[in-house]
């Protein structure tokens, strides 16, 4: 008997920004409440080999996964959907493409063959999407490609789904075409042109779409459904209504309500088992009917653009929902901070100092940390969060004024954030952080320990500098303890201030494991500080 394997591609067109890939991780989410063994891939269709060195202004956060891959933020819609961790099988590019076949071409692999897009290319983005389904033990991968149907940049990856149509029986393959439908202002109306030519650019490169998913501002009626199906040659109950919604939360509930995953395992030969929602919609409600609001500052460069810290505000979101608390998130740029001191942190029940790099709006940031430490604010410090923190102890407890990390004074007296060892030496820039999940030590009688309810932790990286342990003692003495070290004890992995409500530092970025039904223990344990404050 040959194993099931089922392949869905999810594509997009008209513009970019519809939420494909919350469709995809919806889709997950659905096929894995009725029992599918599902598992989820994005194509990035860039010559970045990861998303480590890309700019957070344009495409957000860089997730990172268990594996230590740098990917785009889509994979953490999908773990948060899918209550899983992936791994470099679930995220491809361009660049991990054309690297493996020139690797082997200079191998020597195509001997006497001339190397080209068709079908050298072609052939490794088929593999590495069926690798996908053997590195995950699934029987269905649903692959979400990047871009919008007629970039050049796609080409080659729909060109082998093409192929892969071609290749296997009808029904293990299926395309799913998210496109838009928006309303004209002046009308009021519906307009569906827009979907009709992005379907026949995809048609004009082969493939013939299975369902259309109409992502609309306004819900769709019979007529319309109608008329996309016409135009686009799908069944009319393969028109799928993707409404904009007040939480992405909400997507696998509305499109269940479309009956969308039924349709699509019916399209794919595949019986449905009844489908268990309950947990999922429970999540939501308490989401939407949390009254009490928390309002949280969150003190950073990109605040321009939420997208930069996307995980982090899920996970606030995750935990908030949990303990019946909205949370409101006040936007507080570092140098906002700089300018205004302490008007700029008026009037939140907590600070969180996310990740970051470089030094712009680090002075507003140690500012921030010190403000929390004077006042018994609750504070939450994550990766360079930890960093300032520890930068402003020494200047102000310690009286190391001078004091720094050397990522932003090379010639500090008082490196008290310095270049992991493993790091002296590495010039190139990607992939070379301490990256992905490493265990930690959490010690007894800790806020940490309290938080973890747990000796031992796994939480993932993506740093270069860690904390000094030649100055520990006199941190540990004036009060600033370590919660969090590594098993070999020579790192320091988290620390918090020993007199204060809730001041709690990590080097390791708790977020990309938090989940909507599993909030992450220190996101929950830092609300409750900020709950406990206000009152
Ligand atoms: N820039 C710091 C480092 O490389 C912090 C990194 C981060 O916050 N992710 O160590």
């Amino acid at each position: 008997m040959p194993t099931l394997a089922k392949y869905v591609f999810v594509t997009g067109g008209v513009v970019s920004g519809l939420g494909k890939g919350v469709l995809t991780a919806s889709l997950g989410c659905l096929l894995r409440s009725r029992g599918v063994r599902v598992t989820l891939q994005k194509i990035d269709p860039y010559l970045n080999v990861d998303a480590g060195t890309m700019n957070p202004y344009e495409h957000g956060e860089v997730f990172v996964t268990k594996d230590g891959l740098e990917t785009d933020l889509d994979i953490g819609h999908y773990e948060r959907f899918l209550h899983e961790d992936l791994s470099r099988a679930n995220y491809l590019t361009t660049g991990q493409v054309y690297w493996a076949v020139i690797q082997r071409e200079r191998c020597g692999d195509y001997l006497g063959q001339t190397v080209q897009v068709i079908p050298h290319i072609t052939e490794e983005i088929k593999g590495r999407i069926k690798g996908a389904l053997e590195a995950t033990g699934s029987e269905l991968v649903v692959v979400e490609v990047g871009g919008t149907v007629g970039d050049i940049e796609g080409l080659p990856y729909l060109e082998a789904i093409r192929q892969l149509r071609d290749e296997l029986p009808r029904e293990d393959v299926a395309v799913v075409h998210l496109a838009y439908v928006p309303v004209l202002s002046t009308t009021g109306e519906l307009k569906t042109k827009p979907t009709q030519h992005s379907v026949k650019e995809l048609r004009a490169v082969g493939i013939q779409p299975d369902f259309i998913v109409a992502r609309c501002p306004t819900p769709l009626p019979l007529a319309l459904r109608k008329k996309i199906a016409l135009f686009c040659d799908v069944p009319v109950e393969h028109v799928i209504e993707d409404r904009d919604l007040s939480s992405i939360y909400e997507v696998p509930l509305a499109l269940a309500a479309e009956d969308f995953d039924r349709k699509l395992l019916h399209r794919l030969g595949l019986s449905s088992a009844a489908s268990d929602l309950a947990a999922w919609e429970d999540f939501v409600r308490r989401l939407q009917n949390a009254e009490e609001t928390l309002r949280i500052g969150i003190v950073g460069k990109y605040v321009e653009l939420r997208d930069a810290y996307l995980s982090i505000v899920e996970a606030l979101r995750h935990a908030g929902a949990a303990l019946g608390k909205k949370v409101e998130v006040a936007w507080i740029p570092a140098q906002k901070v700089e300018e205004q001191g302490e008007k700029a942190l008026a009037g939140v029940q907590g600070i969180l100092v996310p990740g970051g790099f470089g030094e712009r709006g680090i002075a507003g940031k140690i500012f921030a940390a010190e403000h929390a430490r004077r006042t018994g604010l609750p504070y939450f410090g994550i990766c360079l969060g930890m960093q300032v923190a520890v930068i402003a102890f020494a200047r102000a407890v310690l009286g190391w004024s001078e004091a720094n990390s050397t990522e932003f004074d090379p010639r500090t007296p008082y490196p008290v954030i310095d270049l992991l060892p493993e790091q002296a030496g590495v010039k190139a820039k990607g992939g070379t952080m301490r990256l992905g999940e490493y265990p930690a030590k959490v010690q007894p009688g800790t806020r940490l320990r309290a938080a973890y309810g747990e000796a031992q932790i796994g939480e993932r990286h993506r740093h270069r500098y860690e904390f000094n342990p030649r100055y520990l003692e006199e941190f540990e003495r004036a009060g600033l303890v370590p919660c969090a070290i590594s098993p070999d004890e020579r790192l320091v992995e988290a620390v918090e201030l020993r007199d204060h409500p809730w001041y709690v530092a990590v080097q390791f970025h708790p977020e990309f494991r938090s989940r909507p039904l599993r909030p992450h223990p220190l996101f929950l344990a830092f609300l409750r500080a900020c709950a406990s404050f206000s009152s």
